[in-house]
This record gives C-alpha cells, sequence and structure tokens, in this order.
C-alpha cells in the first residue's frame, strides 16, 4: 500500500469513502495508482523485510508482527464493509479460537446449540480444561438467550446459525450483552457482510470463516475478525502475533481475489436458494425445508428485518438418513462436500459427523453456488426418493 497509515483496515481514510459495498469489493484495497504498478497487491511471499525508520517512520519489519500488504488489503475490504477494523487469521477457527483468548479464565460463554460444530466443540474443550464455562442456548428463543447473556462475559452469536438456519434476533441480544457487560460477537459467515453488518446492530465483534462466501472457491482456508473499537482490533491483532495463526500469503491473495466477485455471485446464489427453497417446499419427499427466505419460515420475519437477503444456504429433511445418503451418492452437478460458500453447489448429510447425531437424520445441508438454477434442481429432483414423505 503506497500509504501505509491510511490505508489501515477501517481507517477513517477508507471509511471516508463512501462507497456501496459493491464499490468496495472491487475498488478498495488496491495498490496507489501508479504508472507501471499492478493493479492488484501482488503475493508477497516474505517473512523478512528491510530494516530502517526512513524519515524517521517505523517500517514493517517481520511478517507476523507487522502483516504484509497482502492481508492488509484483504482486511481493509473487510473492515470497511463490516464498518470495523479486520484482523485476518489462517482460518475461522483461529479468528474464533482469538476471541475466546480475549476472556479471563473462568468466564462464562452462552453461544447457540445449533452453531458450527467445530465451535461447539471448541467450546468444550476449553470447559473440560477449565478456561471457561459455556452454556448452549436456542439462540432463536430472544427472552431465554437475553437472561443467559446478561449473566455471561461473551456471548456467541451465530445467526443464520449452521446448520439449521435459526435467526437471532441480533440487536436484542446484542443490546442485552452490552447491558450485562458482556462481549458480543457474531459469526456471519453464512450473511456475509453483504447481507448483515452485525457492528451496526450493536456487537462488538463480527467473525467470519472466510474460507467459505467470501473466498468463495474452496481453494482457501482464512478467517477473520473484525472488531467495533481500534483498543479491541488492537487486542486480536497482538493475540494474533503472539499466537501465530497468521494468514498465509497465497491464501490472502486468493481470498482477496475472491472477494472482488462476492456480490455477483451472491446475487445470483442467493436467487438460487430462494427457488430452491420454494421447490423444495413443494416436493412429495421432502418433510421440511429451512430457509429465512421462505415466508412460512419461523425465521423470516426477523431475517426480513435484520438482514437485506437471505443467502444461499438451506436444509431440507427428508424422511431417513438412508434416503439422504442415496441423495449425496446420486447427485451430480450438486458436489457431496462439507465445506460451503463456494461457485459450486455442495451437499452434506449433517447428522453423519461426530457431534452432530442431535440432528434430524435425514437434514441434508445445501450450499447453493452459482450453476443454472435448472441444472441444480434437475440434479436434485432426479436424486430425491420419488415416494411421499412421511
Ligand atoms: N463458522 C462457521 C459458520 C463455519 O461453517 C465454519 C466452518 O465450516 C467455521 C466458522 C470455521 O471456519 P474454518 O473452517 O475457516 O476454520
Amino acid at each position: 500500500m503506497a500509504d501505509e497509515q491510511s490505508a489501515r483496515p477501517g481507517s477513517p481514510a477508507a471509511a471516508a469513502r463512501g462507497w456501496r459495498p459493491q464499490t468496495t469489493l472491487i475498488c478498495a484495497g488496491r495498490p496507489a495508482r501508479e504508472a507501471g504498478q499492478p493493479l492488484n497487491v501482488p503475493i508477497v511471499a516474505a517473512s523478512n523485510f528491510h530494516a530502517g525508520s526512513p524519515g524517521g517512520v517505523a517500517v514493517r519489519e517481520y511478517a507476523r508482527d507487522h502483516g504484509t500488504p497482502g492481508w492488509e488489503a484483504f482486511e481493509e475490504v473487510i473492515g470497511e464493509l463490516e464498518g470495523g477494523r479486520a484482523v485476518a487469521f489462517s482460518s475461522g477457527m483461529a479468528a474464533a479460537a482469538a476471541v475466546l483468548d480475549l476472556l479471563p479464565a473462568g468466564a462464562r460463554v452462552v453461544a447457540p446449540a445449533d452453531c458450527y460444530a467445530g465451535m461447539r466443540a471448541l467450546l468444550a474443550d476449553g470447559q473440560q480444561s477449565g478456561r471457561w464455562t459455556a452454556e448452549l442456548v436456542d439462540v432463536t428463543d430472544t427472552a431465554a438467550t437475553s437472561a443467559a447473556v446478561r449473566r455471561a462475559d461473551l456471548a456467541w452469536l451465530e445467526s443464520p446459525t449452521n446448520p439449521l438456519l435459526g435467526i437471532a434476533d441480533l440487536p436484542a441480544l446484542c443490546d442485552a450483552a452490552r447491558s450485562g457487560g458482556a462481549l458480543a460477537a457474531v459469526d456471519n459467515t453464512f450473511a456475509t457482510p453483504l447481507l448483515q453488518r452485525p457492528l451496526a446492530m450493536g456487537a462488538h465483534i463480527a467473525v467470519h470463516s472466510a474460507t467459505k462466501f467470501l473466498g468463495g472457491h474452496s481453494d482457501l482456508l482464512l478467517g477473520v475478525a473484525v472488531a467495533s473499537s481500534p483498543e479491541l482490533a488492537e487486542r486480536l491483532r497482538r493475540h494474533r502475533e503472539l499466537a501465530g495463526a497468521i494468514p498465509g500469503a497465497l491464501e490472502a491473495f486468493l481470498a482477496l481475489r475472491g472477494l472482488r466477485t462476492l456480490a455477483l455471485r451472491l446475487e445470483q446464489a442467493q436467487r438460487s436458494a430462494g427457488e430452491l427453497a420454494r421447490r423444495l417446499s413443494g416436493h412429495p419427499a421432502v418433510n421440511r425445508v429451512y430457509y429465512p427466505g421462505l415466508p412460512a419460515d419461523p425465521g423470516h420475519a426477523r431475517a426480513a428485518k435484520q438482514m437485506t437477503g437471505f443467502g444461499a444456504m438451506l436444509a431440507f429433511e427428508l424422511p431417513s438418513a438412508a434416503d439422504a445418503d442415496a441423495v449425496c451418492a446420486s447427485v451430480r452437478v450438486v458436489q457431496p462436500a462439507t465445506s460451503l460458500g463456494g461457485v459450486e453447489s455442495t451437499i452434506e448429510r449433517r447428522a453423519k459427523l461426530a457431534g452432530e447425531d442431535h440432528l434430524p437424520p435425514g437434514l441434508l445441508r445445501l450450499s447453493v453456488g452459482c450453476e443454472h438454477i435448472d441444472d441444480v434442481w434437475d440434479d436434485l429432483a432426479a436424486a430425491l426418493p420419488h415416494t411421499r414423505a412421511r
């Protein structure tokens, strides 16, 4: 970046540009315009930089401590989209772990009973080793969750939840967290900052697995935590420096390249998801569809209020695990795979995973990609059982 200070993530210079998110995705995080120089920040495969302080200004010397231009460009875009200061990590879980490490020993954490299974496992491990206690709640129940959050040190919120697409009342829960003195962090992976901005709803931190929609091509692992204040961002940055879960040079490059097309990818995928949810709802073999964009979905009104779109994730229930496994085995356009948010549609029977056996056995989670809707539908329709759901 040409001007190191003014290009810092979430800096007033970035915020003051006032671009619409689609433009921020494309125009932020660029090197200064200089004749003959590249439009994109190149891959900076460097740990070590020439030392010195030209004109008395300290320069970056070591990547783990001071970052690289590639991470900073990525952070600038996400920070500006979320309205905070972004700190990139080596994975979504590394970002989540950094947030948990902000807590004092013995802290109380409230988290969704339905949330990313890796997060539940991390919470369980930390509880077992005495680092914190974790209370798992139904985050769609605002009264119960608010009461729990008021007793907590950290409200870890996820909305829409993975995999049941539950919608938490983020403004109310962040308000409850703040009034009780708790930190409010929201995993915004499913929504992306294009559809939901947790910091604007009162959260202290928004967290992403950038592995998913932000990167968008199933070719990298990366995470990011976006803090509402410079102080909080500095604590997260210091954690990254000392714990060392830094982004890789290639990953940061690929993630930024993926971000440039996020609006286009998400628009297409979301449109298809809405249509697939509607068609699946009318399919005789499907017991239930979970998608907040469906008017009959329990989270619909809340999602319509706090999100600007319903996203590209949905889940649906078939009568049995065998039916669901058969769908995964016979789809051709849709890929049976565990991750999500790529240009390719992916499907998974979640209850087969360790720690997910509380889910309905026939539940399939579908991450809708950018293929032609009719090819995805034809593929699913051919794979679905032809018998009526029980
Ligand atoms: N949050 C959500 C909602 C996820 O689905 C995942 C991974 O699937 C994560 C966080 C963890 O991200 P990562 O795999 O990048 O560590």
